[in-house]
């Protein structure tokens, strides 16, 4: 491993280690042994994921006369994911394929027959290159290239294919068939048939489903695999719900009762923030993609034509909303996303990205949808999901009044994701030297003033001589202004500075024995050390206003 990336790991090592030391982050379920790629947020980190999100709420609803806000219910109607698209894979097989990770449904997929040849399709020059070395690895064949595509492989019969050299008549190394290609790319390598959907699946209502299950094989006991599963299928469907996949449904499911009731005229956006749920298969680097996790999202309904310039625009406002927060404002960036990359409904879409200890990847995505979302759900509901105008005039009559579905644009972004990336960014080691002339390290969390969990903390310098009672009376100014203050009186004065630059308060106030004569205290930075003795009377408005302009 070269010095950098050790370097890199350990950031990633030292950040999972502080968010237990200090209480923000913990394993799941701790003390049964754990529960893989499950978080719970300590004391510190609820405050830090709560700053986060509440800072997200403040840019995007609140500083904003074109977006309003909706806290939507976790378990919606059924038929919201099928009309969504993600209802298929609980009754479609589904398959990846081996190179592309293409996952499609099979019985969707192209069905070349025996003597046709099967050309490997790519995107460009390099993928077709990436790709013939991938295969090579994998199967020990070297595909001809021409241009982007990758020539070789030949149906043999119906449960065969082969590679066959230029002009050889007999293949060279055979392969099994599943009888059809993966529809981007043609590839014949491809996993099994899998019945595969990451929503999570339960029941709603008193429902004995496993009673109809069992009561439907007792009395269908000739029937094949496919046969049974396809009927028990059906039964679990009848009461059937799903923790959502996403918040983005409900913003276009709700999008004409919060249009009319808040009297919104396009450009508008609704916003929404909260739980999401995958059953991704694999989940990694602590809790940048975990099972259960937050997002903040926002549909922005915009006249269509106009959707380029809106998705630049909001683009470039969530990146620069992002860096606002951070130390380390290069190691955010954007990408756009290649053709082959976009999703079927998306006309364009960027990766807001961070440089994680393991490279460049997403933080948030930002996507022009189209009027797809709104079209399915007009098309599955029967509701009319359109916007009038009265001012516009419709382009294809010419006449005053245009009705239309808005197209869409969707900054959507990972809260607990942006948890991670403020801890790495806020992590700071220093040699320090004390008094008696030591070097030692301090650890500081250089959070942002708004998103550091505990904004001020109050020490009286000894346990007695009036110092509590001052220190308690200061805390209870804070609260009353709204400010998250502690009182601290565990351990040497030295020691709670330290505890306190770990969990990233920027600011100390020390109540001490001159508190008592001159009514003065001293307020210490936590980025510079520095100390300043201020009235104990102004300190509420000094960190009201270092925090105001932090
Ligand atoms: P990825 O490619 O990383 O799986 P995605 O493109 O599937 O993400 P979106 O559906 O666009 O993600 O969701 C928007 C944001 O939600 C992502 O940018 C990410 O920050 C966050 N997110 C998505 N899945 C997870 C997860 N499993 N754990 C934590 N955050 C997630």
């Amino acid at each position: 491993m070269s010095k950098q990336k050790s370097a890199e790991s350990d950031l990633m090592q030292k950040v999972v280690s502080l968010s237990k030391r200090r209480g923000f982050v913990f394993q799941s379920s701790e003390i049964y042994g754990g529960l893989k790629s499950a978080y719970d947020y300590g004391p510190l980190g609820v405050e830090l994921k709560r700053n986060l999100m509440n800072e997200w709420w403040r840019s995007m609803v609140h500083e904003r006369e074109d977006v309003v806000g909706l806290d939507a219910s976790i378990v919606m109607h059924p038929k919201v994911w099928q009309a969504s698209g993600h209802l298929a894979g609980f009754s479609d097989p589904l398959v990846d394929c081996l190179i592309s990770k293409e996952r499609f449904r099979a019985d969707k997929a192209p069905r070349p027959v025996a003597g046709d040849s099967l050309p490997i399709t790519c995107a460009d020059k390099g993928q077709a290159k990436k790709y013939q070395e991938a295969i090579g690895k994998r199967f020990e064949i070297e595909l001809r290239r021409e241009g982007t595509r990758l020539m070789g492989m030949r149906v043999i019969d119906d449960a065969t294919v082969g590679f066959f050299e230029d002009g050889g008549e007999e293949p060279v190394r055979t392969f099994p068939y599943r009888g059809y290609v993966s529809p981007a790319f043609g590839s014949p390598f491809l996993s099994e048939e899998r019945q595969f959907n990451l929503m999570f699946r339960t029941q709603l209502g008193a429902v004995d489903v496993m009673g109809d299950i069992a009561a439907f094989v007792a009395e269908n006991k000739e029937m094949d695999q496919k046969e049974l599963r396809a009927g028990i299928e059906q039964k679990v469907k009848d009461s059937a719900v799903y923790l959502r996949p996403e918040t983005a449904q409900a913003m276009f499911v709700q999008f004409l009762n919060c249009q009319q009731t808040m009297s919104m005229k396009v450009p508008f956006g609704i916003a929404q923030m909260g739980k999401s749920f995958r059953n991704e298969i694999t989940t990694e680097h602590f809790i940048f993609r975990s099972c259960e996790f937050e997002q903040m999202e926002m549909e922005f309904f915009v006249e269509p034509g106009t959707q380029a310039d809106w998705l630049e625009y909001w683009r470039d406002r969530r990146l620069e909303w992002w860096r606002s927060l951070s130390n380390n404002p290069d190691k955010f960036t954007y990408r756009a996303h290649d053709e082959d990359e976009l999703a079927h409904y998306a006309d364009a879409c960027y990766d807001i990205e961070y440089d994680y200890p393991w490279g460049f990847d997403e933080l948030e995505g930002v996507a022009s949808r189209t009027d797809y979302d709104l079209r399915k759900h007009a098309e599955h509901s029967g509701a009319k999901l359109t916007y009038f105008d009265p001012q516009k005039e419709d382009p294809e009559t010419g006449k005053n009044g245009w009705r239309y579905t808005p197209y869409v644009i969707e900054p959507a972004a990972g809260a607990t994701r942006g948890v991670l990336v403020y801890l790495l960014d806020a992590y700071h080691e220093e040699t320090v030297t004390d008094a008696k002339g030591n070097e030692a390290t301090r650890v500081v969390l250089k959070l942002h003033p708004r998103l550091a969990p505990i904004k001020v903390a109050v020490l009286p310098l000894i346990k007695k001589d009036g110092m509590p009672e001052l220190a308690r009376e200061l805390v209870s100014r804070f609260f009353k202004a709204g400010i998250n203050a502690r009182y601290d009186e565990q351990h040497a004065i030295g020691k709670r500075y330290r505890r306190h630059d770990e969990a990233g308060t920027p600011y100390c106030i020390t109540i001490d024995g001159q508190t008592g004569e001159d009514g003065t205290v001293t307020i210490r930075d936590r980025d510079t050390m520095e100390q300043d003795r201020i009235p104990m009377a102004d300190a509420l408005a000094v960190v009201q206003e270092r925090l105001v302009n932090s």
